[in-house]
């Protein structure tokens, strides 16, 4: 079943939904957001790699901003970087990629397409500011990438690099059957958690202390034993109620 285009959901909640589900559905069902130090400076990286259009290096096309869809995975978004090396000129399906290469930028606002006489293998590069995480969330939200563009160019893309600032290294990420059944998997519960309305109740973690959220969620108040959460819910409601 592909989804339509009233359904797409940000590519960047999968990251926030692996990093906590209350997160996740406080931002894209509260519609909650708070800045701090590493979202802002996260922000201000995204901005201005986005100022840049596109350039070719060592015969690499570079196109910067470069925005992205699946249907099937009901996933929108804006791909950092997406690098086109060329390939070896073959067959039909040359012709047919560039004709989707060439639309895919006419898309974006002013950029001019310029299909080049050479089929391109597209490589997504996504930046991000600090340096690798454990887990995979930052492998998750390439592999979606990766995924927009193998559906948008009906072609298929074996891997892309993430590039951690801080280092200033690049990370080549292969995107094997188990990344993208990870990847594929947290799309379809993205679209569950989102569809049921429903924020999950807070559960203290160390990961709380890097959120952003934190002094909106409350966890350390929430997260409390029974008895004690019933009376601050008691007090909140009562206070709503208080004209
Ligand atoms: S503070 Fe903790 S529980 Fe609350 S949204 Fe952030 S990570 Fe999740």
């Amino acid at each position: 079943m592909n989804y339509t285009e009233d359904d797409l959901l940000p590519i960047s909640a999968l990251q926030h939904l692996l990093f906590c589900q209350r997160q996740c559905a406080l931002i894209h069902i509260e519609r909650l957001w708070s800045e701090n130090r590493l979202t802002a400076e996260g922000r201000i990286m995204h901005e201005r790699v986005h100022e840049a259009h596109h350039e070719t290096r060592d015969q690499v096309r570079v196109e910067y901003a470069v925005p992205l869809r699946s249907l099937r995975l009901g996933l929108t978004g804006i791909a950092d970087v997406v690098e086109f090396h060329l390939d070896n000129p073959s067959g039909d399906d040359r012709s047919s990629q560039e004709a989707a290469l060439a639309a895919l930028i006419r898309k974006r606002k002013g950029a001019i397409a310029k299909p080049s006489s050479h089929r391109r293998r597209p490589r997504p590069v996504e930046y991000k500011r600090g340096s690798a995480k454990p887990g995979h969330c930052d492998k998750v939200q390439l592999c979606a990438q990766a995924l927009c563009l193998e559906e948008m160019l009906n072609t298929e893309i074996p891997d892309g690099d993430l590039y951690y600032g801080k280092n200033r290294r690049r990370l080549n990420v292969e995107f094997d059957s188990e990344l993208r059944q990870v990847t594929t998997d947290a799309a379809e519960k993205l679209h569950l958690l989102v569809a049921s309305g429903q924020t999950p109740r807070p559960v203290y973690a160390s990961r709380c202390d890097s959120c952003s959220l934190v002094n909106l969620c409350l966890p350390k108040t929430l997260d409390q034993p029974r008895s004690v959460r019933r009376y601050l819910e008691k007090a909140i409601l009562q206070d709503e109620e208080t004209p």
